[in-house]
């Protein structure tokens, strides 16, 4: 049985519809991510799971126990907010052991278990702080420590780290894959950015107006996005509007109209003469001024359109015959090489034919 487990939920303002027919479920121990544009649904969905919220239809089980008629306070759920929401008047051990004063845990027990939930989140010396002597990284850690101090059964993270700076997220990325594997809680996590979505998550639901676009793992949801806006939304992508030409087999055959023909993993009810779009990742594509192909592979010629120097990468953007501009990439990796080709160079594309992944429509 699953941990949590959401039954065809909906969620309407007026005559807005903000979660529309949501089902999916949450394996205990799971890092499981909610992400999706601003506007979504997916804070709508984590409050409802909180109890802030209640559905007009559809279930929320826990455990497999309804959640309906149970509130917020009564829920084995705990939810840590952007805005961290500590206690400024409290110490930090004060704000942990919070928590289990309103739970009626015996206050003999209560330094211990206060001692334990610090070490977990590195914290042991910052006891006796106040949080405006802390900073925005151990604040977050505070917060985290006082959702985890009673134990729930699940911990719902609405944006933790949006209000930190670029390093200091990273770190806190880690820490939090850390923490999740240490404590075995499992986290049901929501973010807009797509990046920290694939660092953090054993699984992934991708929302779009409500709805769940996709719900798969990292490496599929990049690999293999299911339709456009999950294409578009993770990553970069290169979108060919393409056309079946040939299928049947290991290989289907697509035309990307003023280009030519390629090969690409083929799909289920695909029929000659559909239009679609051929998926591809800038860093699948190989690119020379000559390169050499096997079978294997889909070759193209181009020109250099325009050059973007990143430091690790340079990004170049290819005109392909027909005017469609693709995106490449090549390492910096060779000694003081960071530049290998100039606008309008004439260059040639190569890309594995599994590595393109057509969709159809
Ligand atoms: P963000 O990342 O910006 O928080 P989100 O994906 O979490 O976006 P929600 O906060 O779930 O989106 O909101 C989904 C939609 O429902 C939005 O259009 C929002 O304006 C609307 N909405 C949310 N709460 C309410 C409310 N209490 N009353 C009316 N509309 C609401």
């Amino acid at each position: 049985m699953a941990l949590l487990e959401i039954r065809d939920v909906v969620k309407t303002f007026g005559d807005f519809t903000a979660v529309n027919h949501v089902s999916l479920s949450v394996e205990a121990g799971e890092f499981f991510t909610l992400l999706g544009p601003s506007g979504c649904g997916k804070t709508t969905l984590l409050r409802m799971l909180a109890g802030f919220e209640q559905p007009n239809s559809g279930q929320i089980l826990l455990d497999g126990k309804d959640m309906s008629q149970v509130p917020p306070e009564k829920r084995p759920v705990h939810t840590v907010f952007q805005s961290y929401a500590l206690f400024p008047h409290m110490t930090v051990a004060q704000n942990i052991a919070f928590p289990l004063q309103m739970a009626g845990v015996a206050k003999a027990d209560i330094p211990a278990r206060v001692a334990e939930v610090l070490e977990d989140v590195r914290l042991q010396q910052f006891a006796k702080r106040f949080p405006h002597e802390l900073s925005g990284g151990q604040r977050q850690r505070v917060a985290i420590a006082r959702a985890l101090v009673n134990r729930p059964r699940l911990l719902l993270l609405d944006e933790p780290l949006s209000a930190l700076d670029a390093k200091l997220r990273e770190e806190m990325q880690l820490e939090l894959i850390n923490l999740q594997k240490e404590v075995g809680i499992t986290f049901v996590y929501v973010t807009h950015d797509q990046g920290e979505a694939l660092a953090l998550s054993h699984r992934i639901a991708v929302m779009n107006k409500g709805e769940v676009a996709q719900l798969d793992a990292p490496e599929t949801i990049y690999s293999y996005p299911k339709n456009r806006f999950v294409a578009d939304f993770i990553g970069q992508c290169n979108l060919l509007d393409a056309k079946v030409v040939e299928v049947g087999g290991e290989r289907m055959k697509v035309e990307i109209p003023g280009v030519g023909v390629c090969e690409t993993l083929p799909v289920d009810g695909a029929q000659v003469g559909q239009s679609g779009t051929l998926t591809l990742r800038p860093e699948k594509i190989r690119l020379a001024a000559s390169v050499a192909h096997d079978a294997d592979e889909v070759h193209f010629t181009g020109k250099v359109h325009d050059c973007l120097y990143l430091g690790d990468v340079t990004i170049y953007i290819v005109e392909l015959d027909n005017g469609t501009l693709v995106e490449t990439m090549l390492p910096n990796s060779a000694p003081g090489r960071a530049r290998f080709f100039d606008d309008n160079d004439a260059v040639e594309l190569a890309w594995r034919y599994d590595a393109g992944h057509f969709l159809l429509g």
